[in-house]
């Protein structure tokens, strides 16, 4: 929950950073008891980082087992980045419509939500934008088929790149699109892009900031989802439940390429706090089964959306996995007419019952919904309810 400066309780259904809830307390008893006992850097060595590079390993499957621990998503995917250059000796990258990956001059650069849009100034020319794999709005929409024809455009385009003698560094994506409107790919669609990228001599990285730890229900990380294996994650917001966290995994090639004596460096990236909460909140996740508990809870709240669905002509797509999920309004099934106002309507008229969601999307049509792993099936059936009675007073002009 969340409370305002009245009091007011909000049922948190947008906020997946405090992955365990809110003010967990045994993260905050850990982070306070090792505050008051020792906080260095990775050049004093010791048991607590190691711990959780080890226990953050073992959690992906081989080679994935070399890990880098910074304070935010944006400094991991930076890395990655230089790790992959550094690897293929190349710079060109693919990336998808709508992504993100955080708020640095390259990644602003790599990040077409925000160089395509407002204030942006376009995207650099080593930087070439996929569509995005979206079967409910996307050029390809039959499920058994798009995950192939979607994978087909980005090896048309790493075709091209050859032929333009330009050498590719990979490609990189989040492992389910979230400001680009909770897109859950098509089967086959990283299987099909990764080998496609890596016969072009690139590196796939995997942008699970959004989608790690069981969220998904159905998988740990989402990537499993569409069961393939990048070369290279980068993992943030919930694996510090708040505090400062993130991390790069990667194989023992590429991990070994860039120790290259230029070194990787970062003062607070596995600090001893920082080490010991990460091993914490794995742990809760792991203890309190909360990616099980993210399956049920999702499947409730698939079943309440998809009856609304049927109720509510605006809803032209409920979709998503686990705690993630999105549901895109539109004015019209056939020519899809994003219904952003209305969705605006929708969240705002929650807010004011309670409950907090959020909107996304290119259109900005799609109500977004990513609680905390500890959502209760009441807070579940609050939410069910709290969209119904804001769905049923949409004005009725833009129904
Ligand atoms: N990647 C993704 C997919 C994200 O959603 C975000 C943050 N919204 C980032 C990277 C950047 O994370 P940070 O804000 O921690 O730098």
């Amino acid at each position: 929950h969340l409370f305002d400066e009245s009091g007011r309780r909000f049922i948190d259904a947008y906020n997946n950073v405090p992955h365990v809830g809110h003010c967990h307390p045994e993260v905050v008893e850990v982070a306070r008891q090792q505050m008051s006992l020792l906080n260095t850097n990775t050049r004093y060595i010791n048991d607590r980082v190691i711990d959780f590079a080890e226990a953050l390993a073992d959690t992906f499957p081989e080679p994935l087992n070399v890990c880098y621990l910074l304070s935010t998503a944006s400094e991991a995917n930076e890395l990655a980045l230089r790790l992959a250059r550094n690897f293929t000796n190349a710079r060109d990258l693919i990336v998808l419509d709508g992504a993100y990956h955080g708020h640095t001059t390259t990644l602003i650069d790599i990040s077409p939500y925000k160089h395509s849009g407002p204030g942006g100034s376009g995207r650099p020319d080593w930087v070439h934008v996929a569509p995005l794999a979206d079967i409910y709005r996307g050029p390809f929409r039959k499920a058994d088929t798009a995950g192939l024809e979607y994978a087909g455009v980005v090896e048309s385009m790493i075709q091209q790149l050859a032929r333009q003698q330009r050498r590719l560094c990979g490609f990189i994506a989040e492992s389910c699109p979230s400001v680009g409107g909770q897109i859950i790919f098509p089967d086959h669609y990283l299987p099909a892009v990764y080998a496609a990228v890596r016969n072009a001599g690139g590196v796939c990285i995997a942008d699970d900031v959004q989608t790690a730890y069981g969220r998904l229900g159905a998988a740990f990380y989402g990537f499993e989802l569409q069961h393939t294996i990048p070369d290279i994650v980068v993992l943030g917001k919930p694996i510090g439940n708040g505090h400062p966290l993130a991390a790069v995994i990667t194989t023992p090639a590429i991990a070994d390429a860039f120790n290259n004596g230029m070194e990787f460096f970062s003062t607070f990236g596995g600090n001893t706090v920082s080490s010991l909460i990460g091993s914490t909140v794995l742990e809760i996740v792991r203890r309190d089964r909360l990616q099980i508990h993210a399956l049920n809870i999702g499947q409730m709240l698939q079943h309440g959306f998809m009856e609304l669905k049927s109720q509510f002509q605006i809803i032209g797509d409920v979709r998503g996995s686990g705690l993630f999920m999105g549901i895109e309004l539109v004015r019209d099934h056939e020519t899809l007419e994003p219904a952003t106002r209305e969705a605006d309507f929708v969240v705002n008229r929650m807010r004011d019952r309670g409950v907090l969601v959020g909107t996304d999307g290119l259109l900005h049509n799609v109500i977004k919904i990513r609680p905390p792993m500890v959502f209760s099936r009441e807070d579940a059936s609050i939410l069910i309810d709290t969209l119904a009675t804001s769905l049923f007073e949409i004005p009725q002009a833009g129904r």
